[in-house]
């Protein structure tokens, strides 16, 4: 049988800012269903590898394709329409630190937002598949309170369901509980653990190891611009091959 074509893939990409050099020949292979984890130390290029997945940063050189499709960039190098990318964005769902909520709209409303106004749906529609997705993070009874009346942890649930709400291809997540109090992030990963025995295809920028491990069918590990280790969790846990992972991992011991 031939191999299944990949969710999402980076070939080979690089970006810097003005001189400084933020990554250097990422490559990444996300299969249909898999939960991959990026680890790294602060400032090695984490978010900005994520960003450059769908174009928020647009890489210097290299390739995404999302399903096989390009994304951002054609084969020959020209950078496709804004529409064209809209729609790529579209299909990847992005969770950032900072939930990104709209405070002047109820919960309900960020939701319908994107579904309504990028794939057209009908409110009623919309407004159903809304509804069982703040069912499905535990929030059904908060459809129609502002933001600002939520825990850190509900915020980072609604922008869960609000990306999921777009039927998604893939979700992105850049440190989803890092602006958490702790005694929030377990509610916030147990949504995150469920998509990912759905079948949910990600990629999880995070600092938690114990989701990393026990979650993610890869983890990715960034140093300064470079993917220096990648492997299955078993193995990258539990026998690191370079000293910069061993570094990082006894940090967390
Ligand atoms: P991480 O997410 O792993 O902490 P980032 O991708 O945010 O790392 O940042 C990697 C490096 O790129 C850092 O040195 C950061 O200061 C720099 N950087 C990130 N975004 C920009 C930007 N828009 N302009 C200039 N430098 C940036
Ligand atoms: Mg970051």
């Amino acid at each position: 049988m031939p191999d299944a074509v990949p969710a999402l893939e980076a070939r080979h990409i690089s970006k810097t800012f003005g001189e400084l050099e933020v990554l250097r020949d990422i490559s990444l292979v996300v299969n249909p269903g898999d939960t991959i984890s990026v680890l790294g130390p602060s400032g090695s290029g984490k978010s900005t590898m994520l960003r450059c997945l769908n174009f928020l940063e647009t890489p210097d050189r290299g390739q995404v394709l999302l399903a096989g499709e390009p994304v951002g960039r054609r084969a020959d190098g020209r950078l496709v329409s804004d529409k064209e990318l809209a729609k790529s964005r579209a299909r990847m769902g992005m969770v950032f630190q900072s939930f990104n909520l709209w405070p002047h709209f109820t919960v309900l409303q960020n939701v319908i937002e994107a579904p309504t106004k990028v794939l057209g749906l009908s409110k009623d529609e919309a407004v159903a598949r809304a509804e069982g997705l703040l069912a499905k993070v535990g929030l059904a009874d908060k459809r129609d309170v502002y933001p600002f009346a939520l825990s850190g942890g509900q915020k980072q649930r609604v922008a869960i369901a609000r990306a999921l709400c777009m039927k998604p291809d893939v979700l992105l997540f850049d440190e989803p509980t890092s602006a958490l109090d702790p005694e929030l992030v377990g509610e916030v990963l147990a949504v995150m653990r469920d998509l990912a025995k759905e079948g949910m295809t990600m990629v999880v920028v995070t600092h938690e190891m114990g989701f990393a491990r026990d979650v993610c069918d890869e983890v990715v590990f960034m140093d300064r611009g470079v993917v220096v280790e990648h492997a299955p969790p078993a193995e990258f846990f539990g026998n690191p091959k370079t000293e910069r992972a061993q570094r990082f991992l006894s940090r967390y011991a």
